[in-house]
């Protein structure tokens, strides 16, 4: 379809044709060579061996490890088990200090095992934790930090060692969104005492799910491998309070085929980025979250902040009407984990004290990307968005919506 034509095509939630026969989703998976992974799947099957660190479970660690230059990675079935087991293998107990802009797994993480989240505020600017209001939240009941990746960009790592460092607190970062992703021309997976990436299928890298704890730590790598297989030393031996936390042989197959592709994803990734910024950045009341340019990032978030006043419509409004496209764009951590069960009857009254964090949460909204769209999809998104921003009244103005 030509420019011409698409800016002239009404929109759909004005009474036009949907700009996209089929729904488009944030976090659709990127899979390689199918070939390839149907090979593996029969490695597995002629070696009867399933799962319990098998062949192809090391294949993928020490892919994971080369990549990344770092010591050991520990695969698990999830990110939150993997944040289940680096928590309580770093001995984290009473209070934990992470932000409260973050997929809820992170609080959740500490809760299941007793552990009180104590939410902090985010930059306005990142979204990420902000480290002089950590320092104020630090009570003799604190015994650790969790920094959080958000979009695959680093929080403040070295701010956070420091804050960790000079208070003997741990240090754990949850990496889920920044798998390939570097700091200072470091790789994810260096820093702090152990970080946590995901390969949900929704992530860059995907296992269909699965995770893993990265650590530079011997003892520490040691004591979690031993975790996730029930605290097993050997036959009849078991010497920690352990669980299930194993990687399968097919999830692992499926990580290692789709890391031979990784570099095409962030390619992909990194041309529908720009085609966006191209298209979007001018648009007045909008903005586009940028990348550190002299630092590896995998681009799998494409990160909007709407400000209604200026952008003529709100970010609700802005995403109904995408929604009417077949574009399911989504709102993230929104309203954010404080306000979520059990956090919001636990510890009310947060919000106080998280102003960045509610003002962000709802402002933010996230496109699609990745390898289920070309650029001339990604196109047909900006020029709705640029559409939808043009026609601000009329849509404001529409009796259905009131
Ligand atoms: C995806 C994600 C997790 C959880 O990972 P799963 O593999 O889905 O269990 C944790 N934290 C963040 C920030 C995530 O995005």
């Amino acid at each position: 379809m030509d420019t011409e034509r698409r800016q002239s095509q009404r929109l759909a939630i004005l009474g036009g044709k949907p700009a996209f026969s089929e729904p488009l989703h944030v976090g659709r998976p990127n899979i390689g060579d199918r070939v390839a992974f149907f090979h593996r799947v029969e490695q597995i099957l002629n070696n009867k061996w399933l799962t319990n660190d098998g062949p192809m479970v090391r294949e993928f660690e020490s892919r994971v490890c080369g990549m990344l230059g770092t010591k050991h990675c520990v695969a698990v079935c999830n990110g939150t088990v993997a944040l289940d087991i680096a928590i309580r293998a770093l001995g984290m107990q009473g209070e934990v200090i992470l932000p409260a802009f973050t997929f809820i797994a992170t609080a959740h993480a500490l809760q299941w095992q007793g552990i009180i989240p104590v939410f902090c505020d985010i930059d306005p600017h990142c979204h990420h934790i902000d480290p002089a209001q950590v320092e104020e939240l630090i009570t003799p009941d604190t015994t650790g930090i969790i920094g959080v990746h958000l979009w695959g960009c680093p929080c403040a790592i070295t701010a956070l060692s420091d804050i960790a460092q000079r208070n003997s607190l741990k240090l754990l970062f949850d990496a889920a969104h920044a798998f390939g992703c570097s700091y200072r021309q470091q790789m994810i997976g260096n820093y702090g005492d152990a970080e946590v990436v995901s390969f949900h299928a929704t992530k860059v890298l995907n296992s269909f799910e699965g995770g893993a704890i990265l650590t530079n730590n011997d003892v520490l790598a040691d004591k979690i491998r031993l975790m996730r297989n029930f605290g097993f030393a050997g036959y009849d031996k078991v010497v920690y309070l352990g669980t299930n936390g194993k990687m399968s042989e097919i999830a692992a197959a499926m990580g290692v085929t789709n890391l031979d592709r990784l570099m095409d994803f962030v390619d992909i990734n990194r041309n529908h980025h720009e085609t966006y910024r191209a298209l979007l950045e001018e648009l007045p009341g909008l903005r586009i979250l940028a990348c550190h340019n002299d630092e590896k990032h995998n681009y799998q978030y494409v990160v909007l902040e709407i400000e209604q006043e200026r952008f003529g419509i709100s970010r609700d409004l802005l995403l109904r009407s995408l929604h009417a496209e077949n574009i399911f764009a989504r709102r993230y951590f929104y309203p954010g984990a404080h306000l979520m069960e059990p956090y919001a009857s636990l510890y009310p009254g947060s919000e106080a004290r998280l102003k960045n964090t509610v003002q962000v949460s709802e402002r933010v909204l996230v496109l699609p990307t990745g390898t289920q769209l070309d650029t001339s999809g990604v196109e047909l998104i900006g020029d709705r968005i640029r559409a939808i921003q043009k026609y601000a009244s009329e849509i404001v103005a529409l009796r259905t919506l009131q």
